[in-house]
Formats: structure tokens, sequence, C-alpha cells
């Protein structure tokens, strides 16, 4: 997509924009089994370490904890102002922590941290360090490590932004939602502008190599004006990424959403208008569409990574580093090592209490769920990742990497994707297609197609994506 965004009609967004999966994973979470057990993990860390080129590593910790509950939030957390529960989850992280990387061969790098929530900010400065070093002592940290986390811009000072780049963090994301006060007092987060502002300008002055900033469209009282004026404040900012996320309302789901009056919300065109709007504003500021709800500058390693074809999609959303092993510590974290996906426990208690047992059972982890991926879902993730990733498909290059032939294997999808061609979505060209700019709005819908779960599903009419995805667009 150039510095224009193309127009995209009702039609299209009628047929295609509906509930699909956000492929952070694939098969997708909702494909895991409570029969995985933590053994599988361990034995995939084992077989990783015997490669001939061990990947390296990738950390993920989730720290579960808010101050407050934003209204709009679907995440898993607790909210409490208990000053000791920080000291009470270290002491189980550090616990998960020997025992996972008492598996990883030493020659195996950590090339990426990420602290994720809940807030990470709610651990204090001695706290996070603390969370720092029980990973360097367990894990070799390389020296060029990204090293992320997610602040909440109340919870951290521009004092407290120096010290955690003087820690080692170099990149970091910040929710801010919306700069408007009436749509932010409706959801439970209030902050001015002036302190958004000020921490962008502490944390370049820190150093901070890649700074970004989440935004939500269709919250209560949002209008297209008003959310015209926050994206025209947050492009003066001059964030590096900035994610435009669409708020999906399950108040059946999620219970805080419960405070959220449906009467306040923006209706389904006026929420479509403002995502158009945003995008036609990010793109004439300069900023590169990466895919889905995501917006670089033609700088951020992001949109290089896009550009030059190594960028891929994880359960963190699109990274600039691929084959790595991703360990994930913390309550609901989900690793991913060789073809192998497991989930902890996703209630905090629960999870502390799995590591604190005695019992060697489940390898002593807090492993629930997952699945060993086989041949025929790696190749599809593969597909969908070039898809989801890079906006086009080789077929030569899946057929190298996979020993099959394209159009055989594929022949229902192939078929299938015969309709979206003609709809404009994508456009073959010799062996292989390339997605218009259309389709870059409607990616989840062209990735579908090759997912097999959710096809299985239909043909049993057994389908209930409404219920369980958020809308395309
Ligand atoms: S949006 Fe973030 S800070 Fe707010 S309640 Fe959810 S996890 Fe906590």
């Amino acid at each position: 997509m150039g510095n224009s965004r193309p127009e995209i009609d009702d039609q299209l967004i009628a047929k295609y924009g509906g509930p699909g999966p956000r492929y952070t994973s694939y098969p997708t979470a909702l494909e895991f089994s409570v029969e995985h057990r933590a053994e599988a993990l361990i034995a995939a860390l084992h077989a990783g370490n015997h490669e001939l080129i061990p990947a390296d590593l990738s950390v993920y910790v989730h720290v579960p904890f808010c101050a407050s509950p934003c209204f709009y939030c679907g995440c898993n957390k607790v909210i409490t102002r208990s000053s000791s529960i920080g000291d009470e989850y270290l002491r189980h992280l550090a616990l998960e922590v020997q025992r996972l990387a008492a598996h990883v061969a030493s020659d195996r790098k950590v090339r990426q941290i990420h602290l994720g929530g809940g807030t990470p900010t709610f651990l204090n400065l001695e706290q996070i360090e603390q969370l720092l070093t029980l990973i360097s002592d367990h894990l070799v940290i390389a020296l060029d490590a990204e090293i992320s986390l997610e602040i909440d811009p109340r919870s951290v000072t521009a004092d407290g932004l120096h010290r955690l780049a003087g820690m080692g963090f170099n990149r970091l994301s910040m929710g801010v939602q919306d700069l408007d006060q009436r749509v932010q007092q409706a959801v439970n987060r209030v902050h001015g502008e002036q302190l958004i502002d000020a921490q962008i300008k502490a944390a370049r002055a820190a150093g901070f190599a890649s700074i970004s900033v989440d935004l939500i469209y269709g919250l209560p009282h949002q209008t297209r004006q008003s959310f015209a004026d926050t994206m025209a404040r947050m492009i003066a900012m001059r964030p590096d990424r900035l994610s435009l996320f669409n708020y999906a309302h399950m108040p059946h789901k999620f219970k805080a959403q419960r405070q959220i009056k449906a009467v306040d919300l923006p209706d389904a065109d006026t929420k479509l208008a403002i995502f158009h709007q945003s995008m036609d504003q990010l793109l004439a500021a300069g900023y590169e569409y990466i895919g889905m709800d995501h917006f670089a500058l033609p700088e951020d390693a992001l949109a290089r990574a896009r550009q030059d074809g190594s960028m891929v999609r994880n359960f963190q959303g699109y990274s600039t580093l691929g084959d790595l092993d991703l360990l994930a510590f913390g309550p609901s974290a989900i690793s991913q090592v060789g073809d192998t996906f497991s989930q902890n426990l996703h209630e905090y208690r629960a999870w502390c209490k799995a590591l604190a047992a005695t019992s060697t059972d489940n390898a002593g982890l807090a492993v629930m769920r997952g699945l060993t991926r086989s041949a025929e879902d790696r190749l599809r993730a593969d597909v969908i990742n070039a898809i989801m990733c890079r906006g086009a498909l080789d077929f030569a290059s899946v057929e190298a990497a996979h020993n099959i032939d394209f159009e055989l294997h594929f022949a229902a999808e192939l078929e299938r994707l015969q309709t979206l061609q003609h709809d404009g979505l994508i456009r073959f060209s010799g062996r292989g297609l390339r997605i218009t700019p259309v389709g870059q709005q409607l990616l989840r819908a062209i990735a579908m197609v090759f997912d097999s779960y959710i096809h299985a599903a239909r043909s049993r009419q057994t389908d209930n994506s409404v219920q369980r995805f958020s809308r395309v667009i």
C-alpha cells in the first residue's frame, strides 16, 4: 500500500469483514487440548538443543496485575492494590524460569525479551530489575537483544523510564487508547495528553530505540471528529509504531465491559469511518501499513523487516525476529518451541499453586493445555504467515520447504481463491499470488482460506466463529 488508502466498498466489508482469527499462531489457541502436558514442551526443548544450529530464544513474561480496571479490557489480569503481591509473583516466576531454563542448552541465546500484561509497570523498578536478573541468571541474553515492555503511562515517571533504559530495556509500548477526556472517563483510564507527550520525549531521551503506541477505535463517545483529533495529536508526537485496535464489545465474556453502555458506542458505520480516516491520516503522515492493525515509520525495524520479508507473526503480534523458540512465563502465557504450543494455567492463584507444588507431575510447571503441530499444520502455518506478513505467496518456495505439489495439495483452496481474485483481494501471477491493497485490509479473510480447522468446523456446521473471534474489520 502506498501513502493513500484504496477505497473498499461496503459490499466487500459485508462479505469479508466478519469474525476471524488474528493468526498469532496456526493452529489457533482454540485447537489446544487439555491432554497436552509440559513433558511435550520439555521434549521439544531437548530436540531443539540437538539441532545442528539450535534456534535462539524469545522470552515472554506475563505480569498479570493492574491497579484499576479499564472497562474495555479483555486481557488476563488481576486487579489489585496489594503491595506484596509483586514479590509473591516473582518467587513463583523464579521457580518457573529455573525449571524450564534447566532444559535449554547454554549455546542458545535470548534475542528478544518482552514483558506484557496486565501492567508490567505494576511491579516497581526494583522488582522489574529482579525479573530481568532472574532471566539473565538462567539464560544467556544476547548483547544486542531487543528488550521491551508495555507501560501504562500512569504508572511510570520520566525518571523511571531512564532507569528502565539503564536496565537494558530498549523498546516500549504504551497503551493510550484515546486522548479525549470524555472517552477516557467512560473507559476508566484517565490520563492527560501532556503526560503522554512527556513520556514519549523522556523515552526518546533515555535512548529507547522504538516507541509504540496503542489506540482503540469503537470506544464509547468516540466520533469521527473526536478520533481525528486524537489521531492528529498522536501523530504529532511521532511514535515509531502505532497500533489501531478495534474494540469488540463482548460483555457476556468480559465482565469489565458491562460498565460500558452499549448506547454510548459508535455505530458500525462510524467505526468503519473512524478506521478509514485514521488510516488516511497515518499514511499521509508517512507511516507504513504493516498489516492488520499496525503501522510504523519507514525507518523503524518493523517496517524494515516487512520490506525485506523477515517479519513474522507470533503471540505478541508482528515481530522483527523469526526462527526463534518462544519461552513464555506467567499465568496464561504460551510457549512455542519447535512445533509445540504450551499454555500456562490462566488464573494467577492456580498458576502459583502448580509451581509451589512439590510434585514432579507436569514437569513441575504450570502448563494446562497446548498442541504439537503436524506437518500439515506447519505447512499451513507457513502459508498463513506469508499472507499475513509478506502480502504474497510463492508456490515454488512452499513446495521446496514442504515437499508438496502446491496445486494438487491446495486444489480446494485455489478454487476458493478464485472468488477472492474476482472481488479484487488477490491477484494470481505466475505460480504465486499477490495481495492487492484492498486485500491488505482484509488479510485475515484471505488467510482463513487456508485454515483447515475453520473449514472442518464449517462442514460439520459447528463453526461458532461469531462468538470466538473479533471482526476482521
Ligand atoms: S487494559 Fe491493560 S491496564 Fe487496563 S485493565 Fe486491561 S491489562 Fe490492565
